[in-house]
């Protein structure tokens, strides 16, 4: 963190937080998708995000878009299951987005999470409402770019995003899954809320954590 920037190790230091709450929750997680998949989502991105930090200890990037590179590299090889490409095809596309620069400002970080967003829409066709990640992270999405453009900092308006996304995951309760394992339940998936959306609102409140320089 230096200002209103976050830098390669500010940007790391909110993978490794990312990385410390998911092996946190990670019971729960598995619980969430016991109830409506195949109770693998825990140890799914406990495992992925282990390798990510073990990747980053070894590869020092020097920009953002080689620590994003690595980061969906790592995912896509670590994470079996639809949660492995979609979360590697987001930080493939967040770095891609950034470029090969060395901090990200709040609008540059808000359009690589875009671009990261639209990535796994392109890969997995989710909409709103049809119980997937996309609902934690659309919203918190949302919730960023208004923010930003009413001026607030980066620490509250990735606080306000967090704040949406959690909202957004609690939504996915009563939905009835139209994407992934889940749907294969049909109507038995409401009731639940979506294990995917739970690890999301956990990325962007790991980044209001970070950006806050908590
Ligand atoms: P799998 O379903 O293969 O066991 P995980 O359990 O790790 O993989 O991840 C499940 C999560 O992936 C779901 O809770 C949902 O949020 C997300 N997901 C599944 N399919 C899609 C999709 N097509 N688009 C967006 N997210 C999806
Ligand atoms: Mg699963």
């Amino acid at each position: 963190m230096s200002g209103d920037t976050l830098t390669i190790d500010g940007l790391i230091e909110w993978l490794t937080a990312f990385r410390a709450e998911i092996a946190e929750q990670r019971s729960w997680l598995t619980e969430l998708d016991s109830a409506i998949g195949d109770a693998d989502h825990g140890a799914n991105m406990a495992r992925g995000m282990d390798a990510v930090v073990a990747k980053l200890d070894d590869a020092h990037p020097e920009t953002v878009d080689e620590l994003f590179k690595a980061v969906g590299m790592t995912l896509v090889g670590s994470v079996g299951g639809a949660s492995g490409p979609l979360y590697g095809t987001f930080f493939l596309r967040m770095g891609m987005t950034a470029g090969a620069v060395s901090s990200l400002d709040g609008a540059a970080l808000a359009a690589a999470l875009r671009a990261g967003l639209d990535g796994i829409v392109a890969r997995g066709k989710a909409e709103a409402g049809d119980k997937t990640m996309f609902d934690a992270l659309a919203p918190g999405l949302d919730a960023l770019d208004a923010a930003l453009a009413s001026g607030s900092s980066l620490a509250d308006a990735t606080r306000a995003a967090a704040d949406a996304a959690l909202a957004g995951r609690d939504a996915t309760e009563p939905l009835v899954a139209r994407k992934g394992r889940a749907s294969y339940l049909g109507e038995r998936s409401a009731g639940h809320l979506d294990p995917g959306a739970a690890s999301s609102a956990i990325l962007l409140e790991t980044l209001a954590g970070t950006a806050a320089g908590t």
